[in-house]
């Protein structure tokens, strides 16, 4: 259960625009929140049809105790539907069968909610029928819609939603918001860094290769540090099977990014920038090893290595070209 003024802290905009209509009794009889994945959707449209029925809020506020908000918080209120992907899509079966409940009055009120969320996944019947209800809009009805891509909506039923559109996180956000789901906060860091996705931080948590490829990468520092031939090596036998296409390499290429990067932070005492907080000794040793003109060297080696890749330049090339230059 979230509160507005939770939500105000990292979508302002969207707060106030919401709360200025609840204050006004001016809420819009549709809505299409849209926003990617951990930027607030659900706990809005929670908070959404609370004020639809809450009558004991402050300002904009709902109590979060009433009987009906306590019904909507464990999705048990009974004028309040929830509509999700069945599977792949939301069918059409799904919205006649909300279309169907919903011409009976509420059961202890007039009004209703519907809540349907992946809005986007909507067969185009499933769609179409939504639209038709949309166009009969009854005072005591609202629809609150949901979705990561507003324009995956068909521009009829867009049209006729008011759209409510929450800003992505910031760096430090989606940091926060892995830890809270439970991530270790050297990979919420490197994730963030990574992806600068929660889904896509989440997949790479959970990914068997991901893991392998950070091994490989400390080892490949290792062996820069003590025997470049051997680097080379390793960089024909075992690098570029693992880094075996592009998009992969790019990863370890933004890794070798972030590893300089924190040998230069431990160069200017930044320390509590540092991303691979568990390699501490590791990255001590790699600032022993290379300047602090020759990290600075390194990280352009590193940026220029990503350009050429994406020039289409041969990822043997752009390998094998780096591993010489980040010699000492
Ligand atoms: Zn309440």
């Amino acid at each position: 259960m979230k509160t507005w003024n939770e939500i105000a802290s990292n979508q302002p905009i969207a707060t106030r625009i919401l709360t200025n209509m609840i204050e006004r009794n001016r809420l819009s009889h549709a809505y299409l929140i849209q926003g990617q994945k951990g930027t607030g959707k659900k706990a809005v449209s929670i908070l959404l049809a609370k004020s639809f029925f809450c009558k004991n809020q402050i300002g904009s506020e709902p109590c979060h105790s009433c009987k009906d908000c306590v019904r909507i918080d464990s999705g048990n209120h009974p004028d309040v539907h929830h509509i999700a992907p069945e599977g792949a899509s939301i069918k059409k079966e799904q919205i006649a069968h909300l279309q169907k409940e919903f011409t009976y009055t509420g059961l202890e009120s007039n009004q209703k909610v519907y809540i349907i969320t992946e809005a986007d996944k909507m067969t185009t019947n499933a769609a179409n029928r939504l639209l038709k209800f949309l166009e009969e809009p009854s005072k005591k009805t609202a629809a609150i819609l949901t979705t990561e891509n507003a324009h995956a909506i068909l521009d009829t039923i867009r049209s006729r939603c008011q759209l409510i559109a929450l800003r992505p996180l910031n760096t430090n956000q989606l940091e926060l918001a892995l830890i809270e789901k439970g991530l270790s906060k050297e990979n919420a860091r490197l994730f963030t860094v990574l992806t600068n996705d929660l889904q896509a931080a989440l997949a790479l948590d959970q990914d068997d290769w991901f893991a392998q490829a950070r091994k490989l990468m400390v080892q490949l520092i290792e062996m820069l540090q003590t025997n470049i031939e051997e680097a080379l090596l390793f960089i024909q036998k075992q690098w570029l099977l693992h880094f075996s296409d592009r998009e992969q390499l790019k990863i370890g290429l933004d890794m070798l990014l972030y590893w300089y990067k924190d040998v230069m932070y431990l160069h200017i005492d930044e320390n509590d920038q540092l991303v691979f907080l568990s390699y501490r000794e590791n990255i001590e040793k790699s600032a022993m090893y290379w300047s602090k003109q020759d990290t600075t060297a390194i990280l352009y080696a590193i940026m220029e290595a990503r350009r050429h890749l994406e020039q289409n330049v041969h990822p043997t090339l752009v390998m094998e070209k780096l591993t010489l230059q980040m010699q000492r």
